[in-house]
């Protein structure tokens, strides 16, 4: 994966700068010899970094700094001032840091810092083998976490998916548009898993779980047993029953396969019929237009998006899709599908030699289910992602856990809570007893324009909006009973940090 990427230019931090004139949290761009670094000023201590995320190469000089830690703008990727660790998902790796000297008024970059060295506690003796089902977002973060953590034991990932972890936003987006090879998807390359040694059992279908045995039963093979296990299975799509709906040109987008299927049938096709209004749905309808594609959205609700981010947003979302050619057919549904068009509940024809379907999703909570463990529109998790079963753990799309925040019990479908879910549960399954507190973060890319979003309003009585949405440049807040519950951002990436940062203090997460 990479986007962004910055040049090494300014002045170097290795040959000594003077820090006399630079304020407190101040950043300042520069380079060690040829590597693009920052200085960071907090009070007397002075912090030396390398300048790009390493989720997506974000730059890191337009972050916000939070105590010891530095959080990129795009994606919210958090990393150690003091070492450089990829503290929170995205983040996975660390980014370059250099031990930091004053000499009078200068201040030089000395030597790299390796993270790698830091004291951790010892995994408890009990824990020979963690399995973990699912390799997605939430699966490989716990299991990179375990092994960061240094839990040395057995380590499966058991995986339905025939693809190594991917970057799955990345399918309806970039990757989807034709603007980014494949190469880019894969969140690892296969030789971290033997590195890791991380056991990665790919194209394999776990049938059941028995919680008292500690078995993992899988559909071909002998079961395997645990000491600790992560249920991390994620959502499928909800699938239409209606006449035409298992037509070959109808498709759906989950994984990989789905997004490969999609881009060939793309090639074949001049009229896409998407079916939903959600994110997935128009994310689809922009990257198809990107491959010029003619698109019609068909969707029951009268604005796009409108109960996640409002009226007002979801205004300039399908303003958006419009000026890039996209036709609406709101307020309507879709009865059936032909063989070149889908018919609507009016009665009007939309022509369309290609169906994508975005309806929703549904948690895959079987497996809990039939083991007899707690779900309930999700699988039920305590404040450290544990199931109603002792050693088993949920994280991701499947969980279900009470937000500090709201107040409520919440399952969301984001990319960064799932990941950051593993890793809280990997540091539980390790003993921490760490409750997960991290506000919930997503975004959602339509063109040229990103929507960032932190917090959590399943329903709000008050929306403020403070700049312009027409610009593009905006700060939208949600609340209920003068809470605040959520704020999505449109081009003040930075406005979008300072919420999550307020928020984790009002939680202590
Ligand atoms: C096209 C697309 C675009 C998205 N874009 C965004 C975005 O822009 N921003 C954002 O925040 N979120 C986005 N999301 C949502 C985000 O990807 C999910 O919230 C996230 O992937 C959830 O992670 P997870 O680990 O819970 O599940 P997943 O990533 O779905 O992983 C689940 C894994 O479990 C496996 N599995 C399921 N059942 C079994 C079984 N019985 N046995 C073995 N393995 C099993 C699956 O094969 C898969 O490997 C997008 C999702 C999609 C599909």
């Amino acid at each position: 994966m990479g986007e962004g990427a910055a040049a090494a230019d300014g002045p170097d931090f290795s040959l000594g700068v003077s820090v006399a004139d630079m304020a407190d949290g101040a950043i300042l761009s520069g380079r060690v010899g040829a590597e693009p670094a920052l200085l960071i000023r907090r009070g007397d201590e002075f912090s030396i970094i390398g300048s790009a995320c390493t989720h997506y190469q974000g730059p890191l000089g337009e972050g916000l700094v939070v105590a010891d830690t530095i959080r990129c703008p795009w994606h919210h990727a958090c990393f150690s001032l003091r070492d450089g660790r990829a503290l929170r998902a995205p983040a996975l790796d660390p980014i370059p840091c250099w031990r930091a000297e004053k000499r009078g008024d200068l201040l030089f970059a000395m030597e790299k810092i390796d993270p790698s060295t830091r004291e951790r506690a010892p995994a408890p003796p009990t824990l020979g083998r963690v399995v973990i089902i699912g390799g997605g977002a939430a699966g490989l973060a716990a299991a990179h976490e375990l092994r960061e953590e240094g839990y040395s034991g057995s380590l499966v990932m058991v995986s339905a998916d025939a693809a190594a972890p991917y970057d799955r936003p990345n399918l309806s987006k970039d990757y989807l548009a034709g603007s980014a090879p494949e190469d880019w998807l894969p969140l690892r390359p296969r030789a971290y898993y033997e590195e890791r040694r991380i056991e990665l059992l790919l194209a394999t279908n776990v049938r059941a779980i028995d919680p008292r045995a500690r078995l993992v039963c899988l559909e071909h093979g002998e079961p395997l047993r645990y000491d600790a296990l992560l249920l991390a299975t994620g959502a499928e799509p909800v699938r239409l029953t209606i006449p035409g709906a298992e037509l070959p040109h109808v498709h759906y987008l989950r994984s990989l396969a789905d997004s490969r299927a999609l881009i060939a049938a793309a090639a074949r096709a001049s009229r896409v019929a998407v079916i939903g209004a959600s994110f997935i749905g128009l994310e689809t309808a922009a990257a198809l237009r990107e491959r010029g594609l003619e698109v019609h959205v068909v969707a029951p609700d009268s604005t796009p998006m409108q109960k996640t981010l409002g009226e007002d947003i979801g205004r300039l979302v399908r303003a958006t899709h419009e000026a890039h050619g996209v036709v609406f057919h709101l307020c309507e549904s879709v009865v059936a599908i032909g063989e070149d068009h889908v018919a609507l509940a009016s009665g009007a024809r939309v022509p369309a030699d290609l169906v994508v379907v975005g309806v929703g999703v549904r948690p895959l909570t079987t497996l809990a289910e039939e083991a007899g463990l707690a779900v309930d529109h999700g699988v039920l998790v305590d404040e450290y992602l544990e199931t109603s079963a002792p050693r088993v753990f949920a994280a991701g799309d499947i969980a279900r856990w009470p937000d500090r925040h709201s107040g409520e019990r919440i399952r969301i479908e984001h990319f960064v809570t799932a990941e950051r879910q593993g890793q809280t549960a990997a540091r539980n399954i390790l003993g921490a007893k760490e409750p997960f507190e991290a506000p919930p973060f997503f975004w959602s890319r339509h063109y040229d324009m990103t929507i960032a979003y932190v917090g959590h309003a399943g329903a709000w009585d008050r929306v403020e909006i403070a700049g312009d949405l027409e610009k593009r440049d905006c700060i939208v807040t949600y609340f209920c009973r003068d809470h605040r519950m959520a704020t999505a951002t449109i081009g003040r990436d930075l406005d979008n940090l300072r919420v999550e940062a307020e928020l984790e203090a009002s939680t202590g997460g």
